[in-house]
């Protein structure tokens, strides 16, 4: 078997940000593979709909723009590969990606890994994942009609998630592990006054209880535990970079998330981050794919092939 190729340009994730890169690299003139573990798009797949994005006046579901992206990458000569980086190697001039596929070899890295769920740790998540545990309210609400849910965290996005969640199930228990919300007053408001969403203060999950699939939750209510019977559970307590696996390679902040300087470089000489997984100041969709391509410019210019991809 012939021995990969290095390429110019290695992009970890197919989110707008990795996308975006992994264009503007090929236009740029760099030979480019993109590795993304599950599908282009990223994040926004699972968005209801996007309505602060440019060019789509009427807005558009995240699903078709997901498309849009993965149809648009297709039409570059990028080589795309359905592969998940488990390690790196990026200390010499040779950057190196360690997959379950394989070896990949660059000579520059643009990591637009993103970010994911914060989990809640406790007995019950690891073997109920995906029976019945979700982190997506637009993804997952409507597989909840008619039922009830419980719903973890206090956040104005877990607040926004759970307005929508109520539309669907009859009885929502929204577990709070303080005393208020640190919320907006109206979107408070607007949480109190459903009729089927019972705030449960001061508590914080133990354990999720099913054998096969959620059946209820066991919460510790300030002294004392209680339990719920449920049929799923919103986890919405936040999210983490996906940064793990790049171990002791770069430098990242308190969090997690990949520092980097306004070229997108990071402590790395040609690696590069990108999107929501380096610290910003705003994750959203419009700054991913303005992270990707200032990212893959700089890449590009540092491997002399400057200026092409920028008309
Ligand atoms: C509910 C919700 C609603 C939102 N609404 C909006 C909105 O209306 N407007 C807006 O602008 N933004 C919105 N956002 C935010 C937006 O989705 C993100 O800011 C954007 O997707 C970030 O893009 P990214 O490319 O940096 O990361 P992501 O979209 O997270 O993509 C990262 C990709 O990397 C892949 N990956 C991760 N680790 C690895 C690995 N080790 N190897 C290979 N691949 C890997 C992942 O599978 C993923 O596909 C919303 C987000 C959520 C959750």
């Amino acid at each position: 078997m012939s021995p990969d190729p290095l390429y110019d340009l290695i992009v970890l994730g197919g989110g707008p940000a990795g996308v975006s890169a992994a264009i503007y690299g090929a236009r740029a003139g760099l030979s480019v593979i993109l590795l993304e573990k599950m599908l282009i798009g990223g994040r926004l797949v699972s968005v209801e709909r996007i309505e602060n994005y440019p060019g789509f006046p009427e807005g558009i579901s995240g699903p078709e723009l997901g498309l849009l992206l993965d149809k648009q990458l297709r039409s570059f000569e990028v080589r795309i590969e359905a592969s998940q980086a488990e390690q790196v190697s990026f200390k010499g001039e040779l950057k190196k990606v360690f997959t379950p596929e394989g070896e990949f070899n660059g000579r520059a890295v643009v990591i637009a890994t993103g970010t994911m769920p914060k989990l809640l740790q406790v007995e019950g998540e690891e073997d109920l994942r995906g029976r019945g545990i979700s982190h997506c309210a637009s993804c997952d609400a409507a597989f909840f009609r008619g039922k009830g849910v419980a719903v973890v965290g206090g956040s104005s996005a877990a607040l926004e998630e759970t307005l929508f969640i109520a539309r669907f199930a009859a009885k929502v228990y929204l577990i709070h592990n303080r005393d208020t919300f640190r919320a907006p007053q109206a979107l408070q408001e607007r949480i109190f006054a459903l009729p089927n969403v019972e705030i449960i203060w001061n508590s914080t999950v133990q354990k999720i209880e099913g054998e096969q699939k959620v059946t209820g939750v066991r919460l510790l209510q300030e002294d004392h535990e209680r339990e719920l019977a449920v049929d799923g559970i919103f986890v919405l307590t936040g999210r983490i970079p996906s940064t793990d696996f790049l171990r002791d390679e770069l430098s990242l902040d308190e969090s997690g998330y990949i520092i980097t300087n306004e070229l997108m470089e990071t402590s790395q000489s040609r690696v590069y981050a990108a999107g929501d997984v380096r610290r910003t100041p705003l994750r959203q969709i419009i700054t991913a794919a303005a992270d990707g391509a200032i990212a893959a410019t700089a890449a590009a210019r540092s491997l002399n092939k400057a200026g092409a991809g920028e008309s």
